[in-house]
């Protein structure tokens, strides 16, 4: 079905490695309400495919967190619905067979690279954020002998060829960046599968969003410039992609991203300090350009007048005076 004549949904979908701050909070705020106003099915997703970082009783907090602020799913993986389950971790027989798919296309290939082979070889200082450098592609012509001994000493990763036309671009409509054009070889071919057997974010979570029938993504502006990996892995699959809104992002006064440093951010600190979840709202409206100051307010009592198009452009910075504020609302 064309993704315009599909019913709404849209999503959360946090790593449960920390605890739920104002940064993350207001991704969450600002995709339930974005899906509120549209009247679609609102889905929580626990991405917790990275067993490393990710733990069981933060993904219950988080979800202890996101209801104290009024934010409510109508699937998600404590309540269920019938595109489950939502808890990536388990998965993963889902993402073995779009990892079948693309192999039977002959777009993937194993690589043995370290990760300081792969800065040693980086053309370029800096590839696609939260990647690390481009990769040189320097596995992806190994013959059949130099996989077959290279696999002898060391378990590969899986990346996906993308395509080498130097020319090749990928422009997508971005509802809140605007019109977006990446180089379609910027980052280099991307891990699909990891040396230790799990499979990457980028592959995870295309096949969950359209497994869930995705039809809107709104997340922070850090993941931009994944969706480029992202939109060749739903055409190799041959999945619909959604629209993408990309919010920029929450930074601290010394314009890092906004994270425990700061002091005082996670709401559970918040909420355990007797300030109110309608304090909070009213904080993440106003730095979101949705209220004019930060008074209390219910996050539902912000559906009728949300619209994407009041959301600012450029990263929100929290001055020293605002998080002063807001440790003072906390005392
Ligand atoms: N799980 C990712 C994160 O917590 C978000 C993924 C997404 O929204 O696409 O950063």
């Amino acid at each position: 079905m064309e993704l315009q004549a599909q019913p709404i949904r849209g999503r959360f979908a946090p790593t449960p490695s920390g605890w739920i701050h104002l940064g993350n909070a207001r991704t969450a705020l600002l995709s339930w309400l974005h899906v509120r106003s549209l009247g679609g099915t609102y889905i929580l997703r626990m991405e917790d495919i990275d067993m490393t970082r990710a733990r069981s009783q933060l993904a219950q907090g988080i979800m202890e967190d996101l209801r104290w602020i009024g934010l409510e799913w109508d699937e998600g993986p404590d309540v269920g619905g019938p595109y489950g389950p939502y808890t990536q971790s388990q998965r993963l027989e889902r993402f073995q067979s779009a990892l079948e798919i693309l192999q039977e296309q002959d777009l993937l290939y194993p690589c043995f690279c370290s990760r300081a082979d792969i800065v040693a070889a980086a053309h370029a200082p800096h590839g696609l954020s939260g990647e690390g450098p481009a990769y040189s592609g320097a596995c992806r012509n190994l013959s059949s002998q130099d996989v077959v001994a290279k696999a002898q000493h060391k378990l590969p990763s899986l990346r996906f060829k993308v395509p080498q036309n130097p020319d090749a671009v990928i422009s997508f409509h971005d509802q809140v960046a605007g019109h977006v054009t990446f180089g379609a070889a910027e980052g280099g071919d991307f891990i699909v599968k990891r040396a230790d057997g799990m499979f990457s974010y980028q592959l995870a979570v295309v096949v969950d969003d359209a497994d869930m029938y995705m039809t809107d993504v709104l997340r922070g502006y850090d993941l931009l410039d994944s969706t480029p990996r992202q939109l060749l892995l739903y055409q190799a699959l041959g999945l619909q992609s959604p629209r993408f809104a990309h919010v920029p992002l929450v930074l601290g006064p010394d314009g890092r991203r906004l994270a425990k440093r700061h002091g005082g951010v996670a709401l559970r600190a918040m909420r355990r300090q007797g300030i109110t979840p309608e304090a909070v709202i009213g904080w993440l409206a106003y730095f979101s350009g949705l209220l004019d100051s930060p008074e209390p307010v219910k996050a539902v009592d912000l559906i009728d007048d949300f619209h994407l198009d009041k959301l600012p452009k450029e990263p929100v910075i929290l001055t020293k005076q605002c998080l002063m504020r807001l440790s003072a609302l906390q005392r």
